[in-house]
């Protein structure tokens, strides 16, 4: 008989498991190199979703070698139960969050910046450069990609279940817990630099003579340069930031 271990997900963890282990222990085999780390992820599960193990009840490291018979419990990464003492797997939380996309989800990064949080999005990275730039600068990665997230150097990593901008931000918002560190309308839309008030006059030669005309009041990206004004296009932007509001305060 093979050696196995117990193996029980909770919450949005049985999303990667198939239907029949969802809610339920399963057994699961196990060789004698095998980390938890391994087992989590050949039952399915990107290690970046976990944020707390425990074996026979005792919270561990990715690191652990259980033993056959062990009974191993994976919670997610921010599911709001109370794990009060426990350790969690990674060494401390990200507590000021910073964000990296992956290539597909350009809708996503923009509305991410209108909303303030600190986005990057490199249309031209591979998964090992998304990886890579994800690890060196301390960004969670968010993905659609499954195994994006199983990449060793990917340690904050989520998983974006919805396929619209939308309903994205609202999900990314809502599981990081972020509304408190939302500040509209302070990022570039196009690279993510902070913006900042600019002089009309140090500007003015870049401005279509009707703005140059009505507005006195300009914003500019010291990253890129692109400027920004309240124009026509504001009073869409204001409907969009208060719909994500919205959507995003508890019923
Ligand atoms: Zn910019």
């Amino acid at each position: 008989m093979t050696a196995s271990v117990e193996l029980r997900v909770y919450a949005e963890l049985n999303d990667f498991v198939y239907p029949e282990a969802r809610y339920a222990a399963q057994l699961r085999p196990i060789r004698p190199h095998q980390t938890v780390k391994d087992i989590v992820e050949a039952a399915g599960i990107p290690h970046t979703e976990v944020d707390l193990m425990l074996v026979n009840g005792e919270s561990v490291d990715f690191g652990h070698h259980p033993q056959p018979g062990d009974r191993l419990a994976a919670y997610p990464m921010f599911e709001t139960l109370d794990i009060g003492p426990l350790t969690r797997v990674r060494p401390r939380p990200l507590r000021d969050p910073r964000f990296i996309v992956d290539v597909n989800l350009g809708g996503l990064a923009r509305l991410m910046r209108l909303m303030g949080l600190d986005t990057r999005c490199d249309w031209a990275a591979d998964d090992a450069a998304l990886a890579a730039t994800a690890a060196a600068e301390h960004r969670i990665l968010l993905t659609r990609d499954h195994g994006l997230l199983k990449r060793r150097a990917v340690t904050h990593g989520v998983l974006v279940r919805s396929d619209r901008p939308f309903e994205q931000i609202v999900e990314v918002i809502r599981r990081l817990d972020l509304a408190d560190r939302l500040a509209p309308f302070t990022r570039c839309l196009r690279c993510g630099g902070v913006v900042t008030e600019v002089a009309k006059q140090d500007i003015i030669d870049r401005l279509e003579p009707l703005t140059r005309h009505y507005y006195d009041t300009f914003r500019q990206c010291p990253d890129c340069g692109r400027i920004y004004w309240s124009g026509s296009h504001q009073r869409r932007l204001d409907d969009l930031v208060a719909r994500i509001r919205t959507a995003i305060t508890p019923a």
